[in-house]
């Protein structure tokens, strides 16, 4: 069975932006105030390795070769295409981390049926100098997972919500960080010409902060969906 449109009022969004735009924060308040349903294939592909599944070994074995490196298109394509499968055809995705390819976007538009004028692009701008700044400073509650923006120098350690340790994610390295930053120019750039043609492409500034990039994509988004 493929997911097919079965309405043509089903409308999807795709969220993209570098690493460090605050794109994965975004996307998920965007499921909470619009009902998305959240499609993050970053979060599923880690699942499928902490499984242990075949595909999954595949991808912590690309992982273990070098951070920041993504996934061969068949592979992902392939295990999108299957995921897709549990979502209830009548209701609206919300993509995070696919399509980072534009081979992937047309496999994407070709399974799920879906013509340009119901596919919505949020494209998250950030200048580079302020994603690596940013970086710098995340880190991540080893327990709950709550992403913290603290200098060093300010030496708080804990997570506000459960008292667990923060820690600096190896991908938010700076020489890791460089690496992601240019698959992304590199790689997903392209999509946004792409997208011109191929959806309607918002663009939002995401260099202020996290509550007023959140309240100018709130307002762009409503009345779409
Ligand atoms: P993320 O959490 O979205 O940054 O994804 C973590 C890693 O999963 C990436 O660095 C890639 O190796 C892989 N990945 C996630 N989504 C894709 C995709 N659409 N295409 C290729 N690789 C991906």
């Amino acid at each position: 069975m493929v997911y097919t449109l079965t309405m043509e009022s089903i409308k999807h969004l795709i969220i993209l932006g570098p690493p460090g735009s605050g794109k994965g924060t975004q996307a998920k308040m965007i499921q909470d105030k619009f009902s998305f349903v959240y499609f993050g294939t970053g979060d599923l592909m880690r699942q499928e390795a902490e499984k242990g599944s075949e595909i999954g070994r595949k991808f912590q074995a690309i992982w273990d070769k070098g951070q920041g490196e993504l996934i061969p298109d068949e592979l992902v394509d392939e295990f999108v295409n299957f995921k897709l499968r549990e979502i209830d055809a009548q209701k609206s995705i919300i993509f995070d981390g696919y399509p980072r390819t534009v081979d992937q976007a047309e496999n994407l538009s070709r399974v799920l049926n879906i013509t340009p004028d119901n596919l919505y692009v949020l494209n998250i701008e950030v200048p580079k100098d302020l994603l690596v700044e940013r970086m710098q400073t995340r880190k991540v509650c080893q327990k709950c997972g709550q992403v913290f923006f603290r200098p060093d120098e300010k030496g708080i350690k804990a997570c506000d919500d459960c008292g667990d340790a923060l820690l600096k994610r190896q991908e938010d390295q700076p020489e890791t960080m460089e690496k992601r930053i240019l698959v992304y120019q590199t790689q997903t750039q392209p999509l946004i010409e792409y997208y011109k043609s191929h959806a309607t492409l918002i663009n939002i500034d995401g260099s202020p902060s996290i509550n007023l990039v959140e309240a100018e994509i709130e307002e762009k988004l409503s009345g779409v969906f």
